[in-house]
């Protein structure tokens, strides 16, 4: 009998602590976010830009932790299989959310179903650069080097899955290019090399190469979008060129399926409140980077944003990958 009353109040208490713990106003601890690629890198730096002020609006600091690998599709991985309370959310980008499935047999995660989708955080242009001392003045005679030179040049990417791995294999696949490939756990890393000419050239989002582009560090032959960017005024269009190559890369926040739907909603609204923040505004202008406006802003949109691209972009790298494959490799004539 006595044991039965102690299990009792054993359970009463469980039961009282659980509604307490569920009754705790979320976020009434850290919550961490998931990079799936290295510091310093795109993801990383708009991901830290907008979690400092998520942080001030939820009371709550938002902890960015990076876990890079496999294209980030480690980092996607440990996010979708995470409690889904909200203390564990990540930013993927079109690569991780949209082009992995196609390059990866085994994902773990499905993009439009593994995720309670928060809210796009960015889009961003992909540039054409090269290592500094780089001969070619412009697209035209770039494109004219690689074409005779690939078998010996090198493009370094974030790994298989990655924006600049997708954007590469279609930019080198539309110019009959092969050049060796090296991977990195994200840009940052790639364009330290490609700063110190260990690699030849990359495509990769305009938001991690401005900096470098402006001290001069690279070459930058043009950016993939159909307008030119403010920050980079004198950077031609790919389609000013007439060069059929326009690629625009987005990165966004996500939580684990089943993260309940007034925490989506919480994190949803501070994000939108970061990007209305004038400072972060500033910020992506100086990145060439462009905010979700309106109605392309939460999970509704977000849901679309990775449906459309995962059946936009995944016969375009099939494509892509099939006409590399079939290429003669320059190296063995
Ligand atoms: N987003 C990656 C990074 O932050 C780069 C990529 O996807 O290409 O490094």
């Amino acid at each position: 009998m006595r044991t039965r009353s102690l299990i009792a109040a054993f359970a009463a208490a469980v039961v009282g602590f659980a509604h307490a713990a569920a009754a705790q106003p979320y976020p009434s601890k850290p919550i961490t976010v998931i990079v799936p690629f290295a510091a310093g890198g795109p993801t990383d730096v708009v991901t830290r830009l907008v979690s400092e002020h998520m942080s001030r609006t939820l009371g709550q600091q938002l902890v960015v932790e990076n876990v890079g690998g496999a294209g980030g599709s480690t980092g996607m991985t440990r996010a979708a299989q995470a409690a889904p309370d909200g203390y564990t959310i990540a930013v993927g980008n079109m690569g991780t959310q949209s082009a992995a499935p196609a390059l990866y047999a085994n994902l773990k995660y499905d993009p439009a179903k593994s995720f309670a989708q928060v809210g796009i955080v960015n889009y961003t242009p992909q540039a054409i650069v090269a290592k500094k001392d780089t001969a070619a003045k412009n697209l035209k005679e770039f494109l004219a080097y690689l074409q005779a030179n690939h078998a010996k040049l090198s493009y370094g990417h974030a790994g298989v899955g990655s924006i600049s791995y997708v954007s590469g294999t279609v930019f080198n696949s539309k110019f009959g290019l092969k050049p060796g490939l090296v991977a990195y756990r994200g840009t940052a890393p790639a364009l330290n090399d490609l700063v110190g000419g260990q690699i030849d050239y990359m495509v990769d989002q305009s938001l991690n190469v401005i900096p470098q582009i402006k001290a001069g560090t690279i070459k930058v032959y043009a950016v993939a979008a159909p307008a030119r960017l403010e920050s980079l005024p004198d950077v031609p269009t790919t389609k000013e060129l007439g060069v059929d190559f326009i690629f625009s890369a987005w990165n966004a926040m996500v939580a684990p399926k089943d993260t309940p739907k007034e925490i989506v909603a919480k994190l949803a609204d501070a994000l939108s409140k970061a990007l209305d923040d004038p400072k972060i505004k500033a910020r992506y202008v100086e990145l060439g980077s462009t905010a979700p406006q309106g109605a392309d802003r939460g999970p509704a949109a977000l849901q679309k944003l990775v449906e459309s691209e995962m059946a936009r972009i995944t016969p375009v790298l099939k494509e892509a990958l099939a006409a590399a494959a079939a290429a003669q490799p320059a190296q063995k004539k």
